[in-house]
Formats: structure tokens, C-alpha cells, sequence
């Protein structure tokens, strides 16, 4: 019991049908009068309905995932331009993502509506795209003062997105349970998001409180511990062959978690316990099942070849304190096994 915790500072509101008067609640404590709403052209109309009651300075609906630099500059221009002094995005972690590319050179306070189960509004990393490369890093300025979470402006997500969405919350717990800076608390964090995860997914229309709840302490628990072998595997994924961010994590989560269950125990026990199963493994994989979730890379549209390139790029990054040792040979059979979408039980 001898550890170092920190805890990110912003206020949360779980306000189902109540994102508008939460929202003018919000900027009203922050005093500001000239607002820029960030939120994708299919967000828009939603958008105008919650800030029917702050002053808006500036509308941006460029919203695009993994946020390219020139769209980040964009949007910095805007912000500029209209003398912006709080930055509110509705939407899902590309929105949230964009706002916090402004923040990172501003510092201009972020008032996130989060619309998915992408669980960015609750850390302080951020994400840049350059010429196919994503950088990401920490800073202060880019965590939201405030996050309003609204559970029924998830009812237009499709159930399809849903799932991969929610299964994207649970690959941030599970892969928090190994993080490199993992504690106790953040333990309980992510052993309850997931307990919360599992109830939602398990209805994934009448669960969308149980979602976010979930999603919210997933992201917590993970921003506190750091990237594990599954968002690292992830992260190279995505950038190396352009894949969809929450259907690339529904599928590697259940090959990393079957990596290495044998060798971390504890952490098997309490996903094994979250799902009301004897297996970690066995108990994700029925979910799975359950949901018809995605299950390979290779109907998400990665190449074949595209595994040995793989391969070297994850043992580049991979954390030394990973349970298992990652070694060439377990990390090809992982994506393997990935990209065929074979049982990992
Ligand atoms: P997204 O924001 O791109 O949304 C996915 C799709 O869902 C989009 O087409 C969007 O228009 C649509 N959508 C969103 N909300 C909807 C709703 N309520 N109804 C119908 N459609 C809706 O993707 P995402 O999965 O939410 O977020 C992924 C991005 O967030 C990635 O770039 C990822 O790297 C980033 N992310 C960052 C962090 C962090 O801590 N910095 C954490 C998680 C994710």
C-alpha cells in the first residue's frame, strides 16, 4: 500500500435530457460570453438544441477522426478570429479530440457533451495526426473543466456503433488493470467500469447510463495508468493501416486479454468476476457472441502482409511491464490470431 495517486480535476454531471440547462449552467460558471461549439455536420442540429441558451461566437462542424493538423489549425483560426473564451464539443471523441487541439495551443477551457462511449472528455492526453502519423501526448490545458453526460443523446447511435463503442470503454479497464503506472485505486475504478460496461452492453438500448457511467471510470482508470500492450497493439493498428478506432479495440481486446490472463491473475479474477463467470476469457468471449461484436482485422481491412511490419512496430512500444514478455513469435501469433478473428478461448 505504498503508491502515488493522481486524480484529474473537472467537474462530471450525469444529466439524462438535461445537456442544455447543465450546458448554460456550465458556461455561466466559467463567465464565458463568447463560446465556440464544435460538433460534426451530422451533429449539428442537436448542437443548436443544447446551446439554444449560451451566447455562440462560432459554429465548426470540420470534425475529423484522429484530428489531422491542418484541420486542428483550422479550427485554432477560428477560435482566434471570433475572440473565442470557452470551447464546448458535442459529439464523440473526434469532436472531443478537435476541441482539445485548440485547448493545447489556447488553454481556452473545454466543456465536453460526449455522444459516444469514446471516454476522451476524462483525460489529459491529446491526439494529432501529421501525414498519416499520430502523436499523442499529456497536457493540463486539454482535460474539459466540465463534462455533461447526456444519456439520450446516444439513442441515434446505431446499436452496431454502440457496441463497438461500448467495447472500446472496455478495452480502456481492462488494459488499465496491466497499465505501467496501475494502483489500487485505479484497480477499483476499472473493476467497477467494468461491472458497469457489462450490464450496459448486455442492452445496449436500455443500458446507455450504465454505458457512460462505465465509460467515464474506464477512461479515469486509464488515463491514471497509461497505455497497456492492448492500446499500444492498437495505436500502431490504426495509424499503420487507417482502421476504425472502436471497432479495431472491440477486436484485440479479448487476443490481449487471453495474452495475458495466465500471467496476471488478479487481474483475470476481476474480469472473470465482472462478468459473473470462473473464465476472464471464456465470460468475454460469450459476450462477444452475444453481440455479434467484430471480430476480426481482416473484415476491418487490414492486410495480411501488413502483420510482420506489425509485429516489429508493437515490440517497439510495448511496455516492459507487461504480465506476459512480449516476444516476435507471441506478438505475430496475437495478431494472427486477430486478423483471422479465430476464438481466443
Ligand atoms: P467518432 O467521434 O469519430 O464517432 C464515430 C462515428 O459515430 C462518427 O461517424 C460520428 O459522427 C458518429 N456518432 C457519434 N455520436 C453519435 C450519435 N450519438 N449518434 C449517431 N452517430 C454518432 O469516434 P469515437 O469512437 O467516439 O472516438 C474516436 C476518436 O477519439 C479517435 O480519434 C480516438 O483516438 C479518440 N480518443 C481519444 C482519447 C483520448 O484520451 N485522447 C480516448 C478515446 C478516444
Amino acid at each position: 500500500m505504498r503508491f502515488d495517486h493522481v486524480t484529474l480535476a473537472q467537474r462530471v454531471s450525469f444529466a439524462p435530457n438535461g445537456a442544455q440547462g447543465k450546458l448554460a449552467e456550465e458556461i455561466g460558471a466559467l463567465g464565458a460570453t463568447r463560446v465556440m461549439v464544435i460538433a460534426s455536420p451530422r451533429d449539428t442540429e442537436t448542437a443548436h438544441r443544447i446551446a439554444a441558451d449560451i451566447e455562440v461566437a462560432a459554429w465548426h462542424h470540420e470534425v475529423v477522426m484522429h484530428v489531422p493538423v491542418d484541420v486542428a489549425d483550422r479550427a485554432r483560426t477560428v477560435a482566434a478570429e471570433h475572440g473565442v473564451d470557452a470551447l464546448v464539443c458535442i459529439g464523440g471523441g473526434s469532436a472531443t479530440g478537435l476541441a482539445k487541439a485548440v485547448a493545447l495551443t489556447t488553454g481556452i477551457p473545454i466543456v465536453a457533451v460526449p455522444t459516444t462511449y469514446a471516454g476522451s472528455e476524462a483525460t489529459d492526453v491529446w491526439g494529432l495526426t501529421d501525414n498519416g502519423t499520430k502523436t499523442t501526448g499529456v497536457d493540463a490545458r486539454v482535460l474539459p473543466v466540465a463534462v455533461v453526460y447526456d444519456s439520450s443523446l446516444t439513442m441515434s447511435l446505431p446499436v452496431d456503433l454502440s457496441i463497438s463503442s461500448g467495447l472500446n470503454a472496455l478495452a480502456h479497464c481492462v488494459d488499465a488493470l496491466w497499465g505501467p503506472r496501475v494502483d489500487p485505486i485505479d484497480t477499483a475504478l476499472a473493476s467497477e467500469a467494468m461491472r458497469a460496461l457489462r450490464i450496459g452492453l448486455s442492452d445496449v438500448s436500455a443500458g446507455r447510463d450504465q454505458l457512460l457511467y462505465g465509460a467515464y471510470l474506464a477512461a479515469v482508470s486509464f488515463a491514471s495508468t497509461g497505455s497497456g500492450l492492448h492500446h499500444k497493439i492498437c495505436h500502431v493498428l490504426g495509424g499503420m493501416f487507417d482502421l476504425p478506432h472502436a471497432q479495431t479495440h472491440a477486436v484485440v481486446l479479448p487476443h490481449v486479454l487471453a495474452f495475458n490472463a495466465p500471467n496476471a491473475p488478479d487481474a483475470a479474477a476481476r474480469v472473470a468476476a465482472a462478468f459473473d463467470t470462473h473464465d476472464s476469457v471464456t465470460g468475454l468471449v460469450d459476450l462477444y457472441r452475444r453481440l455479434d461484436a467484430p471480430r476480426s482485422l481482416q473484415e476491418l481491412g487490414m492486410p495480411r502482409d501488413g502483420i510482420p511490419q506489425a509485429t516489429k512496430a508493437v515490440l517497439a512500444v510495448a511496455p516492459p511491464s507487461n504480465p506476459t514478455p512480449v516476444t516476435e513469435q507471441n506478438i505475430t501469433a496475437l495478431l494472427e490470431a486477430a486478423w483471422k478473428g479465430t476464438d481466443p478461448s
